[in-house]
């Protein structure tokens, strides 16, 4: 068996085959294993630092299970523009938005206009609302589902979504803990799947491997981009639904000062308006460090990241305040990932089950393949890795 990607979604279902007696090999463009789920401990910084993923969304079982003893639950206070701590904002507009209208299919957008007339938000709050929900998808709010956004609301409720965690010895042990034993070549970028009705033939720069099935868990930009090919080519309905989802940008921009400018209770802080809208502490460190959250319009607009997050800060913390370095990372640059995660434009919730439909001996994995509303999380990804090896193990899937 071939597993193409060793971010978490490849790696669980490798690990899922491996565990049922398959032989599995894993293979990975990066000279790393994790993907989009990447801590660095750059020299001089108090601490390690994720560059992709960060959070812990909830309790699902998924990552329940492999994260015991890794994970620490963030606690502390939200704080808007002057370092005013606003926890009742917060909350009124996290209520607020449990009742968007979602029976009808339209963008956020035009739902939070039907909301403003029906729940009487005040302006403070629709700004809010606004930075959370284009922050938090990476999607515009022009465009992106209301169906997809309640959805993924209602998902992240059954999994107690509030309840964030961080892990203080970084994200990366859960990509390392779901790799243990697995065969993995690293450096074995993928040009060519060569496939029929009953094998499959992948090539690399160096070696075609063979297999009888294979799971793909390329991130949905990297698919879009078409870099890696098909022969024969992939059917129409799934190339349409490649092109139907949106793959959102991010550029996060950490902050390392000489001492902490804010109280010791916050934990995040909002500078709406601002080209860096979203700050967070890297808890329960108490190192003097933020890190700053750009996405979709916003991140597409960034020209100078890390200046512009110093802006941004000054604004948020109602002062003039210098770091003493920064690290920026622009997740769209990033070719073997081109975006950080997937969102769903307006009438594409079909989509996203058409792209983890199997075709041929080709199972489809990866976050953007996530249809029960957990798509763009780590959790999400893990599950459509072992859906994917568990159609394997049944029989099913995998064949035309
Ligand atoms: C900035 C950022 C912040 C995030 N924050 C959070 C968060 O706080 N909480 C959360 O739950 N989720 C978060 N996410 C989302 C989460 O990281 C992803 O949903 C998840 O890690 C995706 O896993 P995956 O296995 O589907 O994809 P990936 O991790 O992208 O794995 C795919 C693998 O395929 C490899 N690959 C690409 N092209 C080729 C090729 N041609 N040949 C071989 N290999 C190839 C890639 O190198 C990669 O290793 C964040 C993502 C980003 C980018």
């Amino acid at each position: 068996m071939i597993v193409i990607g060793a971010g978490v979604a490849g790696l669980a279902a490798a690990r899922r085959l491996k565990r049922a007696g398959h032989g599995v090999i894993v293979l990975e463009a990066r000279d790393r294993i994790g993907g989009r789920v990447h801590t660095v401990r750059p020299e001089g910084w108090p601490l390690s630092i994720e560059a992709g993923a960060e959070f812990m969304h909830g309790r699902s079982p998924a990552l329940m299970r492999i994260t015991r003893g890794l994970r620490r639950e963030m606690r502390g206070g939200m704080f808007v523009e002057g370092l005013q701590r606003r926890d009742d904002l917060w909350q009124s507009v996290m209520e607020k938005l449990d009742g968007i209208p979602s029976r009808r299919e339209q963008s956020v957008q035009d739902a939070f206009a039907t909301l403003r007339w029906r729940l009487r938000t005040t302006r403070d709050e629709r700004r809010l609302a606004e930075a959370f929900v284009e922050g938090f998808n990476a999607a515009p709010l022009d465009r992106v589902s209301v169906k997809s956004i309640v959805q993924q609301t209602r998902a992240s409720e059954e999994i107690e979504g509030e309840r964030i965690a961080r892990f203080p010895r970084g994200y990366s042990a859960v990509p390392r803990k779901l790799a243990r034993g697995l065969r993995v070549e690293l450096r074995s970028e993928v040009k060519l799947l060569r496939w029929s009705r009953r094998s499959v033939a992948v090539t690399t720069e160096a070696e075609t491997y063979e297999a009888d099935r294979a799971i793909v868990t390329l991130p949905l930009g990297v698919l879009q981009q078409g870099t890696v090919r098909f022969d024969p080519s992939l059917p129409r309905w799934k190339l349409e639904s490649i092109s139907a989802l949106g793959m959102g940008p991010v550029t996060k921009i950490a902050l390392l000062f000489d001492e902490p400018h804010w109280p010791e209770e916050l934990a995040f802080l909002f500078a709406r308006g601002m080209p860096v809208p979203t700050f967070w502490r890297p808890l329960p460190s108490r190192a003097p460090m933020l890190m700053g959250w750009a996405a979709s319009r916003n991140a597409l607009a960034l020209k100078r990241p890390a200046a512009e997050a110093v802006r941004s800060v000054q604004r948020a913390l109602g002062k003039r305040v210098r770091p003493r370095e920064t690290m920026v990372f622009d997740w769209q640059r990033d070719r073997f990932s081109l975006g950080a995660y997937s969102w769903v434009p307006v009438g594409a919730l079909k989509a996203q089950r058409a792209l983890a439909r199997s075709v041929g001996p080709l199972l489809f994995a990866g976050e953007a393949t996530e249809f029960d509303g957990a798509c763009g999380t780590v959790h999400g990804a893990i599950e459509t890795g072992e859906r994917a090896a568990s159609e394997i193990l049944r029989g099913r899937g995998g064949r035309p």
